[in-house]
C-alpha cells in the first residue's frame, strides 16, 4: 500500500492485523513457512468482511522444533523485542484495534505476545490489542498440534502446491510431527479454515463494535 492508501483504509476502519509465524521444521511435506502462511491467509480473508489492514506476515517465531533441519527459531528476547515495536507503532499510527495473529505452536509464542500486549494495554488504557490463533479460535474443536490433520489440511486447502504428500511415506515422516497428518484432506482444510475464519470476523466485529 501507500500512503493515502493506508490512511483512508485506517479513516474508514482504523483496524490492523498483525500475521506472526515462524520458520520450522513442519514435516517433509509442508514448508517451513507454513505457520505465518496460515495465519496471514486467514488475516487477509478475514480483513475482506471486517475491513482493516493486513500487515505482510512476520516469519521470525520462537520456540518449538530449535534444532531440527531447516528451523530458524529466534530467541524469546529478540522476537518479544520485534513485536513490542510493532505493536507500540501501530497504536501509535491511530489504529484502534490491533489483531496479533499468531500461526506458531507452542503456545510459548502466544504468551509471550500476550503478555506484552497487556504491558503496553496497561500503560496506555485506551489502546485495544487482541491476540488470536487459528487453533483456538475454533468454537467447538479448539486443539494446537504440529503439521498434523489441521495444519497439512489448511495448506491442502490453501495451497496445495506446497504440499508433497509423497514425502509421508518416507520411513522418518513422522519424526517430530503430530501423526494424524496421513488423515488430512481438502475437504477438512476448507471447513476448519471457514468454520475458524467466521469465529475471527465475529470475534473481530464484536471488539470493533466496543470501540
Ligand atoms: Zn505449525
Amino acid at each position: 500500500m501507500r500512503p493515502d492508501e493506508l490512511a483512508a483504509v485506517r479513516e474508514q476502519t482504523p483496524l490492523v492485523y498483525f500475521p506472526i509465524g515462524s520458520l520450522e521444521y513442519h514435516g517433509f511435506h509442508l514448508p517451513f513457512g507454513f505457520d505465518a502462511m496460515h495465519a496471514h491467509e486467514l488475516c487477509l480473508q478475514a480483513a475482506q468482511q471486517t475491513g482493516g489492514v493486513v500487515l505482510p506476515p512476520t516469519f521470525w517465531g520462537t520456540e518449538g522444533h530449535v534444532g531440527w533441519p531447516g528451523s530458524l527459531l529466534l530467541s524469546n528476547g529478540t522476537i518479544a523485542g520485534i513485536v513490542a515495536d510493532v505493536l507500540s507503532q501501530l497504536d501509535q499510527q491511530g489504529f484502534k484495534l490491533i489483531v496479533a495473529c499468531t500461526g506458531h505452536y507452542p503456545r510459548v509464542q502466544g504468551l509471550l505476545i500476550q503478555g506484552i500486549a497487556d504491558a503496553y494495554m496497561a500503560r496506555h488504557p485506551a489502546s485495544k490489542i487482541i491476540l488470536l490463533d487459528p487453533f483456538n479460535l475454533h468454537p467447538t474443536d479448539p486443539r494446537s498440534e504440529h503439521a498434523g490433520i489441521i495444519e497439512t489440511s489448511a495448506m491442502l486447502h490453501m495451497r496445495p502446491e506446497l504440499v508433497d504428500m509423497e514425502q509421508l511415506d518416507r520411513p522418518d515422516a513422522l519424526d517430530g510431527i503430530s501423526e494424524d497428518c496421513v488423515d488430512a484432506t481438502v475437504e477438512y482444510g476448507q471447513t476448519r479454515f471457514a468454520t475458524v475464519l467466521d469465529a475471527m470476523v465475529r470475534t473481530v466485529n464484536e471488539e470493533l463494535e466496543a470501540l
